[in-house]
């Protein structure tokens, strides 16, 4: 295995003292080599997994013509003619006989098209003369009629490896008869606090005390991730416990943790994670989250993240999530879109460092826009409560105007 440094010496533009936040992510990437283990799970379980298999159809879907609404199933080439009914098809219970000249069959949406029939005219229009109906003139051959393997084909490949399995890939998989399917295994990641200054929830809080809320949002975090989370809990500024604490998570795939790896602390927290493994120190040209370790720690990848509440969801979100991802062995495009909104007021910003403001998104009128949630500090934590998107202010920007373009990358979408 060749270390880190020697594969990050191969990339361009990496400065780990001025880091921009592309490069970091790209970073990661090239160091980080996908899981290869896979289990076999029922469909039911394999929502929110990463498929492990290429998903290749040995049947047509649909299986057979059928009708997209409720009508009657015609031969095109006679309905200048009134049409004698000579029978029904409902979904499931098929037409046995064949439509020959002159004749129809009542049938209804998702009903075998019945032998000699080519067209569906829709009921609405028709009119009954006895047991007969007369057809509108203006009916297209072939309307209304779904054709067998219109959704997906034998043989033609529809999902290959390293996608992300939603609900419309397990109901498109069980459309195949398929009950079970090759999934990777799940990440394994351990995380925990650090800072002698953490009280557990439920304690009364002494003087100087701060509840630990950075293992609560990342364990939404890494629980909507889908991955097995292992909490540590919290550990004291102490090199003895540090060190523990990161041998026992060092068997995960990955391990989290927040503080430590500001200029303060760093020190001694460095000391020991050098000694344990490889890992890099670096400075992000961002806001918040400029601090954060990265590297290799035993078999698990290392995700130092900064203390500060918000800073530790930023940098989840814009580089773990993206690195566990890859880890996981996703294929799929999982970057966070960019996408345009109006800024509602000025926005204060240099050039030089990628910013993460929260923002709420809004419609006013037919636009788009976006204010920010106020409060930026990265203490703030109300500020990623109020907001339902990053505004991301890009490395080279400078102030922003009301009324100038921004990029927002939205917080949840469909979830
Ligand atoms: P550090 O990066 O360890 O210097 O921490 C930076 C700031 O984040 C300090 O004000 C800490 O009190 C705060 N902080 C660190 N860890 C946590 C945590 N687990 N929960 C809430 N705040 C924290
Ligand atoms: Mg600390």
């Amino acid at each position: 295995m060749s270390s880190l440094v020697q594969v990050l010496s191969c990339l361009d533009g990496y400065d780990p003292d001025a880091l921009h936040v592309d490069k970091a992510r790209e970073a990661m990437r090239a160091c980080i080599t996908p899981i290869r283990d896979t289990e076999v799970v029922p469909i039911r379980n394999s929502l929110g997994r990463v498929l492990a298999q290429e998903i290749v159809p040995r049947i047509n879907v649909p299986a057979h013509d059928n009708s997209a609404m409720d009508g009657y199933a015609v031969r095109h080439a006679d309905i200048d003619k009134p049409l004698a009914e000579i029978g029904s098809a409902l979904a499931g219970r098929p037409f046995n006989g064949s439509v020959g000249p002159g004749q129809c069959v009542r049938i209804m949406t998702g009903a075998v098209m019945p032998a000699g029939s080519d067209t569906v005219v829709i009921q609405e229009v028709v009119k009954r003369q006895g047991d007969h109906i007369v057809v509108p003139p203006g009916q297209k051959r072939a309307q209304n009629v779904r054709y067998a393997g219109e959704d997906l084909k034998i043989g033609v490949p529809v999902l290959q490896p390293g996608k992300l399995l939603r609900p419309a890939e397990l109901g498109l998989i069980a459309s195949l008869g398929i009950a079970e399917v090759r999934v990777k295994r799940k990440l394994r990641v351990a995380f925990f606090s650090t800072g002698d200054e953490l009280a557990a929830i439920g304690k009364e809080l002494k003087a100087g005390e701060v509840y630990d809320s950075n293992r609560y949002t990342l364990h939404g975090m890494l629980e909507r991730l889908g991955v097995e989370i292992q909490d540590l809990g919290v550990v004291r500024d102490d090199p003895a416990a540090l060190e523990a604490a990161l041998r026992k998570a060092a068997t995960a795939d990955a391990i989290v943790t927040t503080g430590g790896v500001s200029v303060g602390e760093a020190d001694f927290v460095k000391q020991l994670m050098a000694k344990l493994g490889e890992v890099l120190f670096w400075k992000i040209a961002m806001r918040p989250g400029r601090p954060m370790a990265f590297g290799r720690i035993g078999d698990a990848f290392l995700f130092g993240l900064p203390g500060n509440p918000v800073a530790v969801m930023v940098t989840f979100y814009q580089f773990v999530r993206d690195a566990l991802l890859h880890l996981s062995g996703r294929s799929d495009d999982y970057a966070i879109p960019l996408l345009n909104a109006i800024a509602a007021h000025n926005i204060r910003k240099v050039p030089g460092r990628t910013e993460y403001q929260r923002g709420v998104l809004y419609k006013d009128a037919a636009e788009w826009k976006v204010r920010t949630t106020g409060q930026q500090g990265s203490g703030v934590l109300r500020s990623m409560a109020e907001a339902n998107c990053f505004i991301v202010l890009e490395h080279e920007r400078g102030a922003v105007k009301a009324g100038e373009q921004i990029k927002v990358q939205l917080m949840e979408a469909v979830a």
